[in-house]
């Protein structure tokens, strides 16, 4: 979840541009531009996830937003003047000091060789946490479950303030014992120090001034004394995990080409993506083929008005929750009342303002992509759920099919014994290992297969160009590890282990006859004592078996 440096600087220059050009003519229209470009710039970090860096912006932009609507207040008083000047000094010094040491090569890591090692797969500079604080055995308990989900815990000492990684994402910090003075300083100093990292503090108590303290300090997540380990785990793998999102993509359908520029341009300085229609009567084709977030559309065009545009969109299933926000004229009240009774999302008055328009965009977008994210991924692991993990099985089998050199393979998952698990120690406790199963798969396999919950403690994997022998060694070594995690429960912990069975394209062709014969290998390795991976001795020749 890194940012090139380039970018980064590209960015700021810009910013600081707009501002000695409001410095030297004072004008309104100029502090617009910059309030535009803080309040882009800001969003950026955030969608980057340079946390230090959004909130030092952050401050930035709500006191340029407070000058912003007002054009009586121009030019602004020295006093103000002074202030801004000073904030936006602060965060361009820390925008130079995290470029300047983001360009430089980073040394070769210890620890990061050794996890390389446990888990077969390359641990990037983003697998590695920090730890500041008394290392108790509670936390080297930690330290080693991370590492079999790839993740590195470099510890850290507090004095030491030269140290530190730009690139960590998540740093863990414990403040049990210390003074309240002393606490929240170290908090603001290592807000200083990781200009990325989202801040854990543990051991924050949780009344209303500790936990102002604290986020105001620069820490981004508190979590109290007896915060149990798999929850403490659970935030540090989320953090982890979290992928850089594609950028945000909006259909603008607007008649007036003057409008569709400064709604593109305006779009484009919020790093949001854009595409323009001007006659409604494409808008489904365009929503086929460029398959946005988000509908701008325009309230009156000649032909067809924006309402009517959006009932036609609206009698496709596939486009039923798709946000439409107008951009409507004040004087169209008519369509205006019309397009709330069909449940419009949103109104924007034209001229809009570009800094509402972008924050009415992204807010949409993102509650949007929640809401899909929760239609085809399970909530407990956040893995593709049943019927979406079937689907991209399907799909890859027809691109492996389009390709005939191309080989798949489809493991079926079960935990072994589970209904003890859940006897024994309590259904929460086996939601816990049903969701480490599930880091553990997504950790260990590619972007490009596919990994879903299949049911309750069942999952399925689909390893496209992987053949059955390579599927074997991936699958084996992910059981092998699995079985060495250790359990917290109370203050003692134990292991489960998982079966799986393996069936392989283009030993067989149809989906649902290759996870038939998955899931019977895998009651085949349930018979054999569990704890093992089975594959069909036809999948061990796959070259073969193709006639290549
Ligand atoms: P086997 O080794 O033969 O697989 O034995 P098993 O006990 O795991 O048997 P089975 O797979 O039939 O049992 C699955 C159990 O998983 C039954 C159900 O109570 C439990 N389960 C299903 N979904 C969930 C869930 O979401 N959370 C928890 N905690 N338990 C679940
Ligand atoms: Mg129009
Ligand atoms: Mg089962
Ligand atoms: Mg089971």
């Amino acid at each position: 979840m890194s940012c090139p440096p380039v970018e980064l600087h590209k960015k700021s220059e810009a910013l600081r541009a707009n501002w000695h050009a409001y410095q030297g003519s004072m004008r309104f229209e100029q502090f617009v531009e910059f309030a535009i470009s803080v309040s882009s710039f800001a969003g950026f970090l955030d969608a980057k996830a340079l946390s230090g860096l959004h909130q030092v912006a952050r401050d930035l932009e709500q006191q340029t937003l407070n000058l912003f609507g007002d054009e009586t207040s121009h030019p602004i008083t020295p006093e103000l003047m002074n202030d801004l000047d000073s904030r936006l000094d602060s965060l361009l010094s820390r925008m130079d000091s995290y470029i300047e040491r983001n360009a430089q090569p980073k040394p070769e890591r210890r620890a990061g060789a050794e996890a390389q090692a446990t888990v077969g797969k390359s641990v990037s500079p983003s697998r590695r946490i920090w730890f500041f604080g008394e290392q108790s055995a509670k936390w080297q308990d930690l330290m080693q479950q991370l590492r079999y989900f790839g993740i590195v815990v470099e510890q850290g000492k507090w004095e030491i303030s030269s140290e530190g990684d730009e690139e960590a994402i998540v740093v863990l910090f414990e403040i049990a014992g210390l003074e309240d003075t002393v606490w929240a300083e170290r908090i603001r100093s290592l807000r200083q120090r990781f200009a990325a990292g989202k801040l854990i503090g543990l051991g924050i108590t949780p009344d209303f001034d500790s936990l102002q303290t604290a986020l105001s300090a620069g820490c981004d997540f508190c979590l109290p004394q007896a915060t149990p380990l798999p929850t403490v785990m659970a935030k540090i793998l989320e953090l982890n995990d979290s992928e850089e999102e594609a950028p945000y993509r909006v259909l603008v359908v607007e008649d007036s080409l003057t409008a569709t520029k400064l709604i593109v341009r305006s779009l484009n300085e919020s790093s949001v993506e854009s595409f323009a229609i001007a006659n409604p009567s494409d808008v489904l084709t365009s929503l086929k083929r460029y398959q946005p977030d988000l509908i701008l559309m325009d309230m009156y065009m000649p032909g067809c008005t924006g309402v009517e545009a959006a009932r036609v969109i609206r009698q496709h299933s596939e486009f039923l929750s798709i946000p439409i926000v107008y951009l409507s004229g004040e004087t169209d009240v008519a369509l205006q009342i019309d397009a709330l009774r069909l449940g419009g999302d949103h109104f924007l008055t034209k001229p809009f303002n570009p800094v509402i328009l972008n924050a009415i965009v992204r807010s949409k977008i993102e509650r949007y992509r929640a809401l899909r994210r929760s239609m085809f991924h399970d909530s407990l692991t956040g893995l593709l759920n049943h019927t979406s993990s079937k689907q991209r099985l399907d799909a890859a089998i027809n691109n492996s099919s389009a390709d005939q050199q191309e080989s798949l393979s489809v493991a079926m998952i079960d935990i072994d014994h589970f209904k003890k698990v859940n006897d024994t120690y309590g259904h929460p406790v086996g939601d816990q290992i049903i969701r480490s199963l599930a880091w553990l798969l997504k950790q260990r396999l590619r972007k490009s297969d596919i990994v879903g919950r299949y049911g309750g403690e069942e999952f399925m994997v689909g390893l496209p160009n992987t053949n059955g022998t390579q599927a074997y060694q991936v699958l084996d070594r992910i059981r092998r590890d699995f079985s060495q995690i250790k359990h917290p429960f109370n203050d003692t912990w134990f292991h489960t282990t998982f079966s799986c069975g393996i069936a392989c394209y283009p030993d067989i062709t149809n989906s649902e006859a290759l996870v038939k014969a998955a899931d019977e290998a895998l009651y085949e390795a349930k018979r054999a004592g569990r704890n093992k991976v089975i594959m069909p001795s036809e999948c061990l020749t796959p070259v073969a078996a193709t006639g290549v």
